[in-house]
């Protein structure tokens, strides 16, 4: 017998919170009465995590653990934990409490109303940074405007979304993946539930501004052209202005006899314009880029092992 609820939580590193994590989301399932699995993805962690797993997954038959050959993202973990889950409804949470377990019954409750999707907002972000609530505040608002996809503001990937939606995930083969637009983009009736995200229980973040970087700038690339026509309006825009600078230089050298020296002006416009040209050309690249990543077609994850799986359950074809 299938489960009704799958629960899929990427890990990375996180031997300090796996045990308590496991303990609290067990908790909450159990008081749901119905059949359900713990779906832990090691994304290839370094420490301990995959010993931990292993023995928690000894004691309950609940628990199933998919082990990837190394770090391949949490985005791609999450992929992995959605294809290989069987329940009626999956939800996705994070492994260090930061999305606290209890609110997946309240999910659970709209899903039985009849949503689709039910995602939870963060309204407070508790033990975070100041840049980091920034950056990410900034983020999310800069996607909003950049997409006709109705990407909901300060929303992570916590969140039930129904088999229906959870197949038509599978039917995606893209590379470079943002869950949380995709989600949207698959449609369906959604809704929000408001939270406050908790302080991570233990250890530190495994979202270093690097990945924090190339996760928004994969949102903003897969769901908006938008930066491709800063060359078109930025250029346009700088055109004008030289237009207008030259038609003041001319008239200075005809009609005065004061011509500008000009070394302050001609280093100014060399420095703004190759300036704009390079980051220009480095916004094609990103696209360029995550094209190539396209054609390369290689396989999203690869699995080392998949652990307390009666049959091989994983469909995703592509
Ligand atoms: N994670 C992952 N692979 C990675 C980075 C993170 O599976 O390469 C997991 C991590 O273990 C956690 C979740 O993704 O369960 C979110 O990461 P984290 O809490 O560090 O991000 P933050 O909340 O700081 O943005
Ligand atoms: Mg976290």
């Amino acid at each position: 017998m299938t489960a009704k609820y799958s629960v899929v939580v990427p890990v990375y590193n996180e031997e300090k919170v796996i045990y308590e994590s496991y303990k609290r989301l067990k908790t909450v399932m159990d008081r749901t009465y119905e059949r359900y699995e713990l779906l832990f993805v090691n994304d290839g962690s370094r420490d301990r995590t995959s010993e931990m797993l292993n023995y928690i997954s000894k004691g309950d038959t609940n628990v199933k653990v998919i082990e990837f050959s190394r770090n391949f993202g949490h985005q791609i973990a999450i992929t992995a934990g959605m294809d290989y889950a069987s329940g009626q409804a999956v939800v996705v949470i994070d492994a260090d409490l930061q999305d606290p377990p209890e609110l997946i019954l309240k999910m659970i409750e709209k899903w039985q109303e009849g949503y689709d999707v039910v995602y939870g907002k963060r309204v407070e972000r508790k033990g975070e940074t100041f840049f980091k609530k920034m950056t990410a505040s900034l983020f999310y608002r800069t996607l909003r405007m950049s997409t006709e996809i109705d990407i909901p503001l300060d929303t992570g990937d916590f969140r039930l979304i129904d088999r229906r939606v959870c197949e038509e995930m599978k039917r995606i083969p893209e590379k470079n993946r943002f869950i949380r637009g995709l989600v949207s983009w698959v449609g369906f009736k959604q809704t929000a539930i408001e939270y406050i995200r908790d302080e991570r229980f233990a250890g530190e973040t495994k979202y270093p501004l690097k990945k924090m970087l190339k996760l928004s700038v994969d949102g903003l690339t897969s769901f908006s052209y938008k930066p491709l026509k800063l060359a078109t309006y930025g250029g346009a825009l700088l055109s004008i202005a030289g237009f207008a600078y030259m038609i003041i230089a001319l008239a200075l050298k005809l009609f005065t006899s004061s011509t500008v020296p000009g070394w302050t002006s001609l280093i100014v416009i060399q420095l703004l314009f190759s300036g704009f040209t390079l980051f220009i050309l480095g916004v094609i690249g990103e696209y360029i880029g995550r094209i190539y990543d396209e054609t390369k077609d290689r396989p999203l994850y690869i699995v080392k092992e998949a652990k307390g799986f009666s049959t091989a359950n994983r469909v995703r074809s592509i």
